[in-house]
């Protein structure tokens, strides 16, 4: 049988602290395997279309990745979720400290 090893960002995976979208616990590391058909529609759904090496396997494929676990919520999130959640969250924390700055150069003007 066809294995595929998807690896993340190990920086990304083991270096920084990933917190829980639901109840902000610290993420755990887990690894999660499944045999998918390659002409299965679920392909898509366990792999991301991202994925390197995807078109060159048929059959069965093992897969095997890493998913976050929230330990007190007993919930998993793949990594790719919590990624772009974290990312979201840097913008919008971005866009506030940009607002904070025009308002306090409004307000020095006014003095
Ligand atoms: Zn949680």
């Amino acid at each position: 049988m066809n294995k595929s090893r998807r690896l993340d960002d190990p920086f990304y995976l083991f270096l920084r602290r990933h917190y829980c979208m639901n109840c902000s616990a610290r993420l755990c590391l887990t690894q999660v395997m499944q045999i998918v058909n390659s002409t299965s529609p679920d392909i898509k759904k366990f792999w991301p279309t991202d994925a390197v090496g995807l078109g060159s396997l048929t059959g069965d494929i093992e897969f095997i990745w890493d998913i976050f676990y929230c330990p007190s919520c007993d919930e998993a999130f793949p990594i790719h979720e919590v990624r772009n959640q974290e990312r979201e969250q840097k913008r919008l924390m971005k866009q506030s400290r940009r607002k904070h700055s025009i308002l306090r150069k409004v307000g020095t003007e006014n003095e």
